[in-house]
């Protein structure tokens, strides 16, 4: 029997066949549709040679594809491998070849992308061979006994700090992921989801998209995340909840429609993946909107702490409290519990918890202490109610003068500032001090920002030893394919630099 995410659009269509499961450009797809896709799409794949534990690999923006291939790749008991559509040939080159896949399906945007890769999988395009394979009906499809701890994906890490890791996530990792966030948020089947984030993430994938094809709602794709488009959605569906990141949610809040928008259809807005300043939130709670936030990552799939709706207003900037189904600490370097307010490591084990890296024994060993517990590299403090604030990556801190500094807590400060849009700090070496921090920031649109002005700003909320001693105006930020900022290269930056 087929225990896992394969069995979820035969099921769904049972339940509830007409309802619309995807929307897509104008188009509407139903959950009947969904199932019978999936069953012919599974039937081909099997023809060509797919079997239980192959990996099925896909490139492409978010397309409702990737979900149906998603599911027919589960069907047959094989692991379906999501890539980042931005990725250099190389760069999936190594993807492919690390997961070992067999067959690639992708996107005609990404056909030069695909042309460059030396790696040889079986190439499935989206318009010719994908659509051709579901005119009509391919041979039946086995029936694969797939249990909870099969792996389902492997999914590569946003790479933020170094090259990006195969996290494998098996189907019990999902479900139970669901089941934190259907505890934490009141997902209805009448839901609709506004899916803007990228679907190779595990963020979009199982904190919206997933839950929502749970219940039975409908998950609006966009084809890339774009602001004004967003907010037409939301008004044009009806949109009931959607999943961001700090970037998107400040986007959308510049946008000249946002002031306009009509969002009364909006019952939460739901933040994970980076750290969001608790000046952004309370734009949001300002226009009576709930605001979720969440903590976690891809090894956890993703969801560890989570703050619901009705909690946000009295912990505005917390990232909440150990997801129903896990366990999460923080602790010192020697493994023991953190005091009260003391930054510590945090630490997650529970049924979400990823067995490990795909093919990578070395980083699977050092990812895991004792006990089981995984080591999320992340520094948090616990308040007195258990509640945990997100500190920083313990690789992005730096010490300046024999203290350290939290470069998310100084970039929290540089955003409160009008004229910053965004803004990044890393730590780079000093002669007296060891290091010292350097500030990236974009103005807003039309407006300027001087060194000396915004160290003054900052001279009344930081300690000295926090403010940076650079500045640098820049354009954009380097960020990742899940839009988060990359830090490598800040430190690479030489000083005074042309950017
Ligand atoms: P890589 O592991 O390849 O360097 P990554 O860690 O960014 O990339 P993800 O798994 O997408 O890859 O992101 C998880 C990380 O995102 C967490 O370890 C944490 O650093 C950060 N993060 C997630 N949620 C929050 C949050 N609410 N507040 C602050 N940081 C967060
Ligand atoms: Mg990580």
């Amino acid at each position: 029997r087929n225990a896992g995410l394969g069995a979820w659009p035969a099921r769904r269509a049972t339940i509830s066949p007409g309802r619309t499961a995807l929307v897509f450009e104008g188009q509407r797809i139903s959950y009947a549709e969904v199932h019978e896709r999936v069953v012919r799409l599974a039937g081909r794949l099997r023809e060509a040679g797919v079997e239980r534990g192959d990996r099925v690999a896909y490139l492409g923006p978010n397309h409702p594809s990737a979900v149906e291939t998603m599911f027919a790749t589960h069907l047959l008991g094989a692991i379906f491998v999501p890539l980042n559509f931005r990725l250099t040939a190389p760069e999936v080159d190594y993807m492919l070849a690390h997961s070992g896949a067999k067959l690639l399906v992708y996107g005609p945007s990404c056909a030069t992308t695909v042309q460059a890769l030396s790696t040889a999988p079986m190439l499935v395009g989206l318009v010719d061979k994908y659509e051709g394979w579901l005119v009509d009906n391919a041979g039946p499809v086995p029936d694969v006994p797939v249990g909870l701890d099969d792996a389902a994906l492997i999914l590569y890490t946003s790479g933020t700090t170094g090259r990006p890791k195969g996290a494998v996530l098996t189907h019990g990792n999902l479900v139970w992921n669901c089941f934190n966030l259907l505890v934490g948020v009141d997902v209805g089947g009448d839901e609709v989801g506004l899916i803007g984030a990228p679907l190779f993430h595990v963020a979009a994938l199982n904190q919206c998209l997933l839950p929502t094809f749970l219940k039975g709602g409908t998950s609006v794709i966009m084809p890339a995340w774009d602001v004004d488009r967003a907010l037409e959605l939301i008004e044009e569906q009806r949109v009931t909840w959607m999943f961001g990141v700090a970037a998107m949610f400040a986007a959308l809040t510049r946008s000249p429609r946002w002031a306009g928008a009509d969002l009364s259809s909006v019952r939460s807005v739901m933040s994970g993946g980076a750290a969001i300043p608790p000046a952004l939130i309370t734009a949001y709670l300002e226009r009576g909107l709930t605001f979720c936030q969440g903590y976690g990552m891809t090894e956890t799939a993703p969801g560890a702490t989570f703050l619901e709706a009705r909690e946000s207003l009295a912990h505005v900037g917390s990232a909440g409290v150990p997801v129903f189904f896990a366990d999460v600490r923080c602790v010192r370097p020697d493994l023991s519990d953190t005091d009260v307010g003391e930054p510590g490591e945090v630490l997650v084990r529970g049924p979400n918890v990823t067995p490990g890296y795909w093919d990578d024994p070395q980083a699977t060993a050092s990812a895991f202490a004792d006990g089981g517990w995984f080591r999320s590299g992340d520094v948090a403090v616990v308040d007195d109610g258990g509640h945990f604030h997100i500190v920083d990556r313990l690789k992005d801190m730096y010490v300046s003068g024999g203290e350290n500094v939290y470069p998310a807590e100084v970039e929290a400060a540089i955003f409160e500032h009008p004229d910053v849009a965004e803004a990044a700090v890393v730590g780079v070496r000093d002669e007296l001090w060891g290091e010292v921090g350097r500030a990236f920031v974009v103005p807003v649109a039309g407006r300027r920002i001087d060194a000396a002005g915004l160290r003054a700003f900052l001279g009344d909320k930081l300690a000295r030893y926090k403010l940076p001693v650079y500045v640098d105006t820049v354009e954009q930020l380097p960020r990742t394919g899940s839009n988060k900022v990359r830090k490598a290269p800040l430190r690479a930056m030489p000083l005074n630099a042309e950017m």
